[in-house]
């Protein structure tokens, strides 16, 4: 049992940039290739190296017992651990245009659930994406606290959450993420990105989610 939870688990300082699951002008028009190649080998590998790096800071400092920089290395495994989970997310929930299907069973289940329609669920994802202040994402998390859906934004990669919330669909409102092919124009980035979306990962992410073994907060007294 033990054996099997540390074989599954990415050793320290160890974390690696998954390659883009299509060629970097797959997404054209709605996202140029050079926009793309610049996200996934630069921005992206800057994550994963800063993920790495604070890990072997804090193995270092945990040999030395010298802790005076643990603040700064926290900072860094969040802001870096986050990037890299988010960016690894965000390749494989887009599609090529007209490659990524019609949301699941599961999802649109869930979206009709919780947001009432399919066009309720785009309203509050574009309008919360949108205004993300600065630097951030749009997320669509299933918590399994609640065992529901809920649209959540982060600021920077790591800032807003509701702890334990698992990202199923995020969209990346960095400006590095359309600044080229849309200069200042968010909103008509994130309409547009919506034709992106591969349906079929966003059912496994979910699939995946909700098969969860984490009990429910709260859960006596509610259907
Ligand atoms: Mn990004």
């Amino acid at each position: 049992m033990e054996t099997d939870t540390l074989a599954r688990s990415i050793p320290v300082g160890k974390h690696r940039l998954p390659p883009l699951p299509y060629p970097y002008d797959a997404l054209e028009p709605v996202i140029g290739a050079e926009t793309l190649r610049i996200h996934h080998d630069h921005h992206h590998k800057a994550y994963v190296d800063g993920l790495n790096k604070a890990e072997l800071a804090l193995a270092e400092a945990r040999r030395q017992k010298d802790y005076d920089c643990v603040k700064y290395w926290e900072n860094e495994l969040a802001f870096n651990g986050s990037g890299h989970i988010l960016h690894s997310i965000y390749w494989t929930v887009m599609a090529p245009e007209g490659e990524g299907g019609e949301p699941g069973p599961r999802t649109a289940r869930e979206i009709g659930r919780y947001f009432g329609s399919p066009g309720a669920f785009c309203a509050h994802f574009v309008a919360a994406t949108v205004k993300v202040e600065a630097s951030g994402w749009g997320i669509l998390v299933w918590n399994p606290a609640w065992g529901r859906l809920e649209i959540l934004t982060a600021e920077k990669h790591q800032n807003l959450t509701q702890w334990g919330a698992i990202p199923i669909l995020v969209a990346d409102v960095w400006e590095h993420a359309y600044y080229l092919d849309y200069r200042n124009k968010r909103e008509e980035y994130v309409r547009r990105w919506l034709d992106l979306i591969n349906w079929h990962e966003v059912e496994n992410r979910l699939l995946l989610a909700t098969e969860g073994q984490l009990p429910l907060l709260s859960a006596g007294g509610y259907e």
